[in-house]
């Protein structure tokens, strides 16, 4: 098969939006009907179409389609798809050793990256990382550090929450359908405290940070006791919840009482993390400290890579032995990730978030003040999303999600659903996206309002 346009990514790829065939086209048609016989029917695509190369702000399809980006892979090609710096670390790094396994051959990118995540996550104490595949694993391991340096068995999540798909992940997640119907039993000594979520908070956003804080305060000082509580464990923004910003003050309460208890406070990184939200890391933004951060996605640029960073005496209490991964930290995962380091530093993309972020707030203000189904517009940098409603209620609008993700698609731009009631809009598009790109697919989204 020839392809239609050049099948090399990265930023040379054409900037553009571009339909050629119908969506999805012929090319990725036979490909499903081929996956439909392959492959299970519990394992699903967001879109129809099958990718043939992407970078800079668009992805190209087996068809020739070309479309906008505003998901990056689920927040994971945060530094542009293919891009350079990545690309040619991993390959020179593949061409000289595709894997040794770090607990049988060490090799030096793995400390490369320990030393860069020490440096640059939040607070000066003295700091060890270590080095996992996904963002579940990275997690569970989290919850091994944080056992092992207390000795105590719970684990406190948020409503909301999504940590994964393993197990005890599972088991954090605060959502049965798709993540946990049919899958129990799940992990035991695994507690849930309400999250700081001003729109949906009963009694009004204004008390959302002190009601939480004193329901989450009783759940392990009355109902678990807090002897007992190994870490309590939050995303800064919610990810798949809906891009949920806690209420100001409430984390800052959170990582205290922690402090105060022998808690091991934890934050998963894995969505807002690395430069997303226009700060390394989404605690920033409300002067968070934690003793453990857990990284993924857009750690290495696409490459499998994940990791646990804190405190030098929480990270020291696992035994010899304890901790490693036939895969964890591979090499050329590595060298992507000093890739995705050195892009995000000279490429200034942290401001680049934040400049993404206010033009996509922008464009979202404007189609809320058009159409009264938009309950609130939320987030920080390039992490953005609508939460849809029924008109003049809070009732959650998740048909009208589904139309308009829909819609997008057929008209060439890839956005992404999230929330609890499947009923937000999420915008993650790669930090390489253009000015002009950013605009047309709010376009786009805007006709896809109107449309419904
Ligand atoms: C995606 C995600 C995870 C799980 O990461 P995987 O790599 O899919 O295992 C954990 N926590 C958060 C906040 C996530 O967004």
């Amino acid at each position: 098969m020839t392809a239609v346009h050049a099948p090399v990514g990265g930023p040379q790829l054409e900037q553009v939006r571009r339909l050629i065939t119908e969506v999805p086209g012929p090319r990725s048609r036979e490909i499903a009907q081929r996956r439909g016989a392959a492959l299970p029917t519990g394992l699903t695509s967001a879109v129809g179409v099958y990718a043939a190369a992407a970078g800079g702000g668009v992805l190209l399809d087996v068809d020739g389609n070309s479309f906008i980006d505003f998901g990056s892979g689920i927040a994971v090609t945060t530094v542009g798809n293919s891009a350079p710096r990545v690309v040619e670390r991993a390959r020179e790094q593949l061409g000289k050793f595709t894997h040794t396994c770090f607990l049988a051959t060490p090799y030096e990118s793995y400390v490369e990256v320990a030393e860069t995540l020490n440096r640059l996550t939040p607070g000066d104490h003295e700091k060890r990382t270590a080095l996992f595949n996904t963002g579940s694993e990275a997690v569970e391991n989290a919850v091994k550090y944080a056992r092992a340096a207390t000795g105590r068995p719970a684990v406190v999540t948020f409503d909301n929450a999504f940590h994964g798909r393993s197990l005890l992940t599972m088991s954090m997640t605060a959502k049965a359908a798709p993540y946990k119907a049919g899958f129990g039993p799940f992990a035991p000594e695994v507690y849930r405290a309400p999250m700081a979520y001003p729109y949906r908070w009963p009694s009004g956003p204004e008390n959302a940070a002190d009601e939480a804080f004193t329901a989450f305060r009783d759940l392990i000082d009355v109902q678990i006791g807090a002897g007992v509580v190994a870490c309590v464990i939050v995303e800064p923004i919610q990810g798949e919840g809906g891009f949920i910003v806690p209420a100001p003050g409430f984390l800052a309460r959170v990582a205290d009482f922690c402090r105060e208890r022998g808690i091991v406070f934890v934050a998963d990184e894995v969505q807002a993390g690395i430069g997303r939200t226009g700060a390394w890391f989404a605690s920033e933004h409300e002067g968070l400290v934690p003793d453990l951060v857990v990284t993924a996605k857009g750690l290495a640029g696409g490459l499998p890579l994940a990791a646990v960073t804190g405190r030098a005496d929480i990270m020291d209490a696992a035994h010899a032995g304890g901790i490693g991964g036939t895969y964890s930290g591979n090499p050329a995962a590595c060298e992507a990730a000093l890739g995705v380091f050195e892009t995000i530093e000279q490429d200034n993309l942290l401001e680049r978030a934040r400049v993404i972020g206010d033009i996509m707030t922008r464009h979202l203000r404007e189609i809320a003040a058009e159409h009264p189904i938009v309950g609130e517009i939320r987030g920080r940098g390039a992490m953005v999303a609508v939460e849809l409603v029924e008109p003049d209620s809070d009732t959650p609008n998740r048909d009208a999600v589904a139309a308009i993700n829909r819609d997008c698609v057929q008209h060439g731009l890839l956005t992404l659903t999230a929330g609890t009631f499947g009923n937000v809009l999420r915008f993650l598009p790669p930090l390489s996206i253009s000015d002009d790109l950013l605009d047309e697919g709010f376009e786009i989204l805007r006709a896809a309002f109107a449309a419904l």
